[in-house]
């Protein structure tokens, strides 16, 4: 298997994507149903076709390219990612993903390999939220999850729906459902992505195995006190919202620390009311992530963040609300699948480890419905979502040559 050619494409690929960014010299932004958008499209399109796959954008805006098997009636193998990035991001974020879905097809082609199932390489729209603060819209919308009620209620900071916005972007938002397939239809998904923290690389491993994505719950905590003057009001006679805010902030990163497991638990915004230094605090609002693989500890942290709110009122006579916002299961991912990848490791000598994803991807909506697996490769530093986001080609070309490895396996009806 030739890496430095395989590394050669995946360069020349993912650099000719490098112009469709609405942020030229500070990162790379492609939301989606824009004018980068479209232009990304089109560079997949062509690529798929350079690559001899017949393609179709679909009714969501995903494009997918399909090397066609012997057998039609046999469900397919998918390889997928997403083209769109958060704002001011990387090259390699999702991008990476459809990239080696490609090489992989190009792999079988060259190799004079016949298929007996169709492979298709997937480039879904919209996996970030970013603009409409959906997230995985591309894949739903695979998995007919996506409903004409989500087009409109979603919508961007200038007030466009996606329904508006698909119209302007050449889609007809009526013939959404036309973009689902009956997932009888789908034998597996595969993902490659970078891994965007920083354990493959401190690690020196060359390839992550996911074996599951983590589940999150997050919400948004508005505790309610009264305002009071900071110098004359005594101490026991006030109800600081901050006091009775920063109890559970303080304990939520011992509490993950102590479930161990992997589990997560952050603090990443908080804001007092009415704000001022000499002003006892008379609402603080803070949100709280917490994500695990195993859903019961999540549930046990959230239960633990509302008894421990609970206590705190009771003394101050402060109180509190709760509002979700966000909440995904994990995902266990495929086993045999898995252990064929690991498999394939050791027949071509590179080093991995099995890890979870902490992270949502495509994977993670499609993962709740198809046998599903991930592989990740390093990024530098851990680094990702910025434009400093750097994966060596060379460690892309290897997860290719894995899932390349794994495709032939999975011609065996
Ligand atoms: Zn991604």
């Amino acid at each position: 298997m030739d890496l430095l050619q395989i590394s050669n494409n995946l360069q020349k690929n993912l650099e000719a994507l490098h112009p469709y960014t609405s942020t030229p010299g500070a990162g790379t932004t492609r939301l989606p149903f824009t004018t980068e958008a479209r232009s990304a499209v089109d560079a997949i399109r062509g690529m798929m076709e350079e690559t001899g796959l017949s393609v179709r954008e679909d009714e969501a805006g995903n494009i997918m390219g399909t090397l066609k098997g012997e057998d039609p009636s046999l469900a397919s193998l998918v390889i997928g990612s997403h083209f769109d990035t958060v704002s001011n991001g990387g090259n390699f974020d999702g991008l990476a993903g459809i990239m080696t879905g490609i090489e992989v097809a190009r792999l079988i082609k060259e190799s004079g390999v016949t298929l007996k199932r169709n492979l298709v390489i997937a480039g879904f729209h919209d996996e970030e939220g970013m603009r409409f603060g959906t997230g995985y819209f591309g894949s739903k919308a695979l998995l007919g999850q996506v409903s004409q009620e989500d087009l409109h209620s979603y919508k961007d900071r200038n007030d466009i729906s996606i329904y508006d916005a698909m119209k302007t972007y050449g889609l007809v938002p009526e013939n959404l459902p036309k973009a689902a397939w009956d997932i009888k239809k789908i034998r597996a998904y595969i993902e490659m992505h970078i891994e965007q923290g920083p354990v493959l690389y401190q690690s020196h491993e060359e390839i992550g195995l996911v074996e599951c994505i983590v589940g999150i719950q997050r919400y948004i905590i508005t505790v309610q006190g009264r305002s009071d003057h900071a110098g004359t009001t005594p101490m026991d006679m006030r109800i600081d919202a901050m006091e009775t805010a920063a109890q559970v902030i303080a304990k939520l990163p011992a509490w993950a620390r102590e479930i161990g497991e992997g589990t997560v638990a952050t603090t990443g915004f908080i804001k007092a009311t009415p704000g001022g230094m000499n002003i006892v605090a008379g609402e603080v609002q803070f949100s709280v992530d917490v994500r695990s693989r195993n859903n019961g500890i999540i549930n046990e942290i959230i239960e633990k963040i509302r008894w421990e709110l609970d206590e705190a009122c009771k003394k101050n006579g402060a109180s509190f609300t709760m509002e979700n916002k966000l909440t995904i299961s994990p995902v266990e991912l495929n086993r045999n699948m898995l252990f064929t990848l690991e498999q394939h490791c050791k027949d071509r000598g590179y080093s991995f480890r099995r890890m979870a994803s902490g992270a949502g991807h495509d994977a993670l909506a499609i993962g709740h419905v198809l046998d599903t697996v991930m592989v990740f490769v390093p990024s530098k530093d851990g680094r990702s979502h910025c434009p400093e986001e750097w994966t060596e080609y060379r460690d892309i070309a290897k997860s290719v040559v894995i899932i390349y490895d794994l495709i032939r396996d999975m011609q065996v009806v």
